[in-house]
């Protein structure tokens, strides 16, 4: 159970997408759009609590 399915985000164009963080397999993370490797993992957003 490593792999977790987290949001990633550019920095440099602000493209946010998700994608599979494995912590045994610790690829480069690039920007599907603009393939900058600026891309930062952002917290899984948690469901409104009421
Ligand atoms: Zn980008």
């Amino acid at each position: 159970m490593a792999e977790r399915e987290v949001l990633f985000k550019c920095l440099n164009c602000g493209h946010e997408y998700l994608g599979m963080f494995d912590m045994n397999n610790v690829t480069e993370r690039v920007c599907s759009k603009c393939r900058s490797n600026s891309v930062r993992r952002l917290p899984k957003p948690k469901p409104a609590k009421k």
